[in-house]
């Protein structure tokens, strides 16, 4: 297409710096989905994601070259019938041994710490509690510090940047949390604060978002053209995204249904409501529930589980119960968003068959794909790192390389 001899459109950007940015984003646009074909596809043949995207074998060639000198990609062993001059044939595929992306999630209990590979897989992971109370700046300091003792573990990765995630209000914009109720924290500057204690680029955002981005890019509802994804931990969050495009809304407040009236509910809620989502739904009151029955001693869902797994029959009530609560609510959002698939997020749906079906059956819908979380080992440390690797993906030229003595530990 020849720019110079089409006359200008209304529409065409004027020459100058506008017409440099539009560029620019083009560039940056054309980069990532190379990046995402190699990610999909991968070992893959520079012609075939020219097919794929719709690119030029050119400019196909051009990006690849690009994100090689980056560390991003490399070739993989020529097949045999290539001879050396038919490079585009010559498949490529993610480095995904050099780069990691590191991952922070805060949840009211511990804060996880972690660092993922270019495909969203978890190499290291540490689970820090929150021993000592809620204090924003300590847990943050130490998960800097965790952060930074994975990667010296991890000698010779480069971090990308640092990705960290939490429930309740996040406002991705500012890289603050402006609410969370649970942890008591209000307005805390996490992208400043975790940026000054590490020295790497630090990105902030709702974990329903941040695993949204995970299952888009890693996960099984891949490719769905609209997604929701409820996140039922001590928090309830949902995120909805349509293509690859996650829904923020002004100051990120979409997706904030903690209070949302789920019928038949009988938790008081802190609100002075009852029967909200999280009052209902939350861990915590699972595991109060579990414990009146003596299934457990704990605060800790995954015991229930374990009670359910080794025969408890009350441990089985209460989680199938819960997993059909958390179906209603799905319901109710599927009714508005009608989304493709949707994606729980809940340790019972995630490890259990009776729990997934319970969802499905009051779901009651056909048409949309209800699948448990494709993280349910790591859920928590994919959420802190998609948060980073998102990022990656949207624009891959944005990774400075670093020579490699230059590696490691944040300071
Ligand atoms: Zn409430």
């Amino acid at each position: 297409m020849s720019r110079s001899a089409a006359p200008l459109s209304p529409l065409a950007p004027p020459p100058g710096p506008t017409r440099r940015a539009a560029d620019g984003a083009r560039r940056r646009t054309s980069a990532s989905a190379v990046l995402r074909s190699v990610l999909e596809h991968g070992p893959v043949a520079r012609s075939t994601i020219a097919r794929l995207t719709g690119l030029s074998p050119a400019s196909v060639t051009d990006h690849c070259a690009r994100l090689d000198a980056l560390g991003l990609i490399r070739e993989t062993a020529a097949p045999r019938r290539s001879k050396g001059a038919g490079r585009p044939h010559v498949p490529v595929d993610l480095d995904a041994d050099r780069f990691v992306a590191c991952g922070v999630h805060v949840a009211v209990p511990y804060t996880s710490v972690a660092l993922l590979d270019l495909r969203g897989r978890v190499v290291a992971e540490r689970r820090l509690p929150h021993a000592a109370g809620t204090d924003p700046e300590r847990i943050l300091a130490s998960a800097a510090e965790g952060l930074g003792s994975l990667l010296t573990e991890a000698e010779g990765r480069i971090p990308l940047g640092v990705g960290v995630a939490a429930g309740g209000w996040v406002d991705r914009d500012s890289g603050t949390v402006v609410e969370h109720a649970l942890l008591g924290w209000r307005d805390v500057a996490v992208r400043d604060v975790i940026g000054e204690r590490t020295g790497l680029p630090v990105q902030v955002d709702g974990h329903a978002r941040a695993l949204v981005n995970a299952e888009r890019l890693f996960g099984r509802a891949r490719g769905s053209r609209s997604m929701l994804h409820l996140f039922v931990g001590n928090v309830v969050d949902a995120a909805f995204a349509t293509h690859d495009e996650v829904h923020h809304g002004p100051r990120s407040q979409a997706g904030a249904i903690a209070h949302l009236p789920l019928a038949g509910g009988t938790e008081p809620c802190e609100c002075g409501r009852t029967g909200c989502l999280q009052a209902e739904l939350s861990e915590r009151t699972l595991c109060r529930r579990a414990r009146e029955h003596h299934v457990i001693r704990t605060a800790n869902p995954v015991h229930v589980v374990r009670a359910a797994a080794g025969g408890d029959p009350v441990a089985v009530r209460l989680l199938v119960e819960r997993a059909a609560m958390v179906g209603r609510a799905a319901r109710l959002l599927l009714d508005v968003l009608n989304p493709e698939a949707v994606v729980v997020t809940e340790v019972g749906v995630m490890h259990r068959q009776d729990c997934l079906a319970a969802l499905r059956e009051a779901v009651g819908r056909r048409d949309a794909l209800v699948v448990p979380s494709s993280f349910p080992d790591s859920v928590l440390a994919v959420a802190g790192g998609s948060v980073a690797l998102d990022v990656l993906y949207r624009d891959p030229l944005s990774v400075l390389p670093v020579p490699a003595g230059k590696s490691g530990e944040p300071n």
